[in-house]
């Protein structure tokens, strides 16, 4: 395997950063994941274009222009084999001797980036559905950027599959769902009625939540973008979760409910087979 890092391409084994990498030492950094499917990037442009506004939020500067990225993007798939799976790209504000302020700005960012095949549960486990287990959202107030700091989305996603579960469900102080440890969360009413929450700080917005929400406005789906409790949650017709990896992947089990009769839902699948109808449908890089 081969990873990109600083301007080199190395074997993955001697893929290394300093120890004085801020992503290190203050988790002062973002990252994207981006799909790939059958040697074709998924959705890049809105990738790119939230990893430009995470490192704007932040200060720190684009490590080389969008194409350039998207070249590197393009020469680690090749460079790895990957025909389906991901892409891993970070940046973070670089290297400079440990100090909480920004470094000068003439310090240049670090990117780094892999990849490999493998994307995501597969058709099997989307077709018997997922649980999930619902956990207190513990997260800081701009979860709309992407930063590297997961500190709480590892403790809630590894509680989650420690009892079983695929996912972390997170609850804000307020009873309502945020979104999941990696993914976006929705449900879908009795009246058939798709509700996802809005964007805000509170969660991250999602390229495969937005690519959804445009699939299922064509479908003649009606959506709400609003806030929706876990009692909610538990009592919905359908629910589901979507990131790049596991596109719309039904949720069965929300803790010890069992959503609907414990089947995936027909809505879902729907939706999720005209997720993978786009995914045959994209062109190659
Ligand atoms: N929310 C969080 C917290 C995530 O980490 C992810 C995965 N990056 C998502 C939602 C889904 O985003 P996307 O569809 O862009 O993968």
């Amino acid at each position: 395997r081969i990873a990109y890092v600083n301007g080199r391409y190395v074997p993955h084994s001697q893929a290394m950063v300093h120890v004085e990498d801020r992503g290190y030492q203050f988790s002062d950094g973002i990252y994207e994941v981006t799909g790939v499917y059958k040697g074709r990037p998924i959705d890049a442009e809105g990738h790119w274009e939230r990893l430009e506004r995470s490192l704007r939020e932040l200060s720190i500067a684009m490590p080389m222009s969008r194409r350039a990225l998207d070249f590197v993007a393009s020469q680690v798939v090749r460079r790895n084999r990957v025909v389906t799976g991901i892409v891993y790209i970070q940046v973070t504000r670089g290297v400079w001797p440990r100090n909480h302020p920004f470094p000068p700005k003439v310090t240049p960012p670090a990117l780094v980036m892999t990849a490999r095949n493998g994307l995501g549960p597969g058709q099997a486990v989307a077709e018997r559905g997922v649980s999930v287990y619902s956990q207190p959202d513990i997260r800081w107030g701009r979860r709309d950027i992407k930063t590297v700091s997961l500190l709480p989305n590892v403790l809630a996603k590894e509680k989650a599959h420690h009892e079983g579960g695929f996912e972390a469900l997170l609850v804000a102080s307020d009873g309502t769902v945020t979104e999941c440890a990696s993914s976006n969360a929705w449900i879908i009413t009795r009246d058939g009625v798709l509700v996802t929450r809005a964007l805000s700080n509170d969660i991250l917005p999602g390229i495969t939540r937005a690519r959804l929400r445009e699939l299922a406005l064509g479908m003649g789906m009606q959506i709400e973008e609003r806030s929706f409790t876990l009692d909610e949650a538990k009592a919905a017709r359908e629910v589901f979760i979507s990131s790049t990896g596991s596109f719309a992947l039904p949720v069965v089990r929300i803790d010890e409910t069992v959503i609907g009769n414990g089947v995936p839902g027909t809505l879902t699948l729907g939706l999720r087979a005209r997720y993978l109808e786009f995914l045959e449908s994209l062109s190659g890089p």
